[in-house]
């Protein structure tokens, strides 16, 4: 879904009153009375004229059919009062160009004030590919259609939350900087998925590194649950002999929403999930298979809490993502069929066959790879405009 920004400048102070209205009035209705909105702006008479502006921009849409003459927050009204928190604390400034699209989330270069690019990550739990329709239909039904937002914030909460904790720890994850609602911002990797990478000079060396990263996952109370090589992003440096094979290769480990605890009932199919899906990667794209077998789920249980250190799985439900929420979320997952990028049943666009993987080396074919349009969120763009994508940084 694209992120439209246009409109941003043009909506009034009573207009973002009466959005906001409507989300409010979203935790308890599906569909959000007109009279109660006006009662939430404050704005009571004056919110018509507000609601009609809303609505033809379809950031909040009428309900027709309801018993009551009502609207619902769209998914585009959800991501403009994101982006206004997100302005109003400067945490972002503008948005350019779109640099993925997963099944459940879209990925953006956004800019601070300074032009400092940043990444924001939309989740968007309720798009459900056509495949899983049918079987999710009965179970949508039965669910206010408000749900959709309220998994994609959990989705947020859990990914900024656990990114937190993974980076406090000194774990290769991008910086998490900023939450709200269904988003986060996080500071830009410039670097390719490994998906996109066809060779590197020491396969060996990238691999254990890899399985060390799992291990260590594991010490600190997680499995990552989606460790393949769309979530690891390979950062190159050029060595101090600038020679290529001493190219210093670093794995930096992203998206977090699907983490388990060790303690999780099926821990140990994600850990080898995990674990295989590198080593069969290895395999197929280095022509590397490690001589040594595992790591297995029993060897990796040892480890946890090594050295003294902090169970993240237990201090994330302290701070902020509770044990309810994790159990609500993962239970939509597992109905809505997200089982993350390695899901070998999934309808993604860039997803490969077995024999052919070598002709598709270019990766997603929905990623916007034209220079930058940056739209800015505030009138005056002068400081971002021209920038280009995400890659160009140093
Ligand atoms: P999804 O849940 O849809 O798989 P991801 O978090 O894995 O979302 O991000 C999708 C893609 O967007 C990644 O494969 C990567 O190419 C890009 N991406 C995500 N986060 C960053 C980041 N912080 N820096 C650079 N690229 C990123
Ligand atoms: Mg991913």
């Amino acid at each position: 879904m694209k992120l439209d920004t246009k409109h941003m400048r043009y909506l009034s102070a009573e207009d973002w009153r009466t959005l906001t209205a409507v989300e409010t009035g979203s935790k308890n209705h599906e569909v959000v009375p007109t009279a109660l909105i006006g009662q939430i702006s404050g704005l009571r008479g004056g919110v018509h004229k507000s609601i009609s502006a809303l609505a033809k921009v379809g950031l909040i849409a009428r309900m027709r059919n309801a018993k009551y003459d009502g609207y619902r927050l769209t998914y585009g009204g959800l991501d403009y009062l994101a982006l206004n928190t997100y302005r109003k604390r400067k945490d972002v400034y503008s948005v350019g160009n779109q640099i993925g699209v997963g099944k459940e989330s879209d990925i953006f270069v956004v800019a601070d004030g300074k032009g400092v690019q940043r990444v924001l990550k939309i989740h968007r739990l309720g798009r459900i590919s056509f495949r899983t329709v049918k079987a999710n239909r009965d179970y949508l039904r039965n669910r206010s259609s408000g749900s959709w937002m309220y998994m994609s914030r959990l989705a947020a909460l859990k990914e900024y939350t656990f990114m937190t904790a993974l980076r406090e720890n000194g774990f290769p994850v991008p910086e998490p900087l900023a939450q709200s609602r269904h988003t986060i911002v996080m500071s830009l990797i410039d670097a390719f998925p490994m998906r996109q990478i066809s060779s590197v000079p020491d396969p060996a060396s990238l691999y254990a590194e890899l399985i060390s990263m799992i291990l260590r996952l594991a010490q600190y109370g997680l499995i990552h649950g989606d460790f393949n090589e769309f979530n690891i992003l390979i950062k190159e440096d050029s060595s101090p002999t600038k020679k290529v094979e001493d190219i210093i290769l670093t794995p930096i480990l992203i998206d977090f929403p699907q983490m388990v605890s060790v303690d999780h009932a099926n821990a140990e199919y994600y850990f080898d999930r995990d674990v295989n899906c590198i080593k069969r990667f290895f395999e197929r794209r280095f022509r590397y298979t490690s001589d040594a077998k595992g790591p297995y789920f029993k060897d990796a249980r040892k480890l946890i809490g090594k050295d003294g250190v902090q169970r993240l799985d237990v201090s994330v439900a302290a701070s902020g993502f509770s044990k309810k929420m994790a159990k609500e979320l993962e239970a939509y997952m597992k109905e809505m069929g997200v089982d993350g990028d390695g899901d070998p049943n999934a309808a993604r666009g860039d997803e490969e066959s077995d024999e052919d993987e070598e002709d598709d080396e270019e990766g997603e074919e929905d990623v916007d790879d034209e220079p930058s349009n940056i739209e800015p969120v505030v009138e005056d763009a002068s400081a971002t405009n021209g920038r280009t994508k995400s890659n160009d940084q140093g």
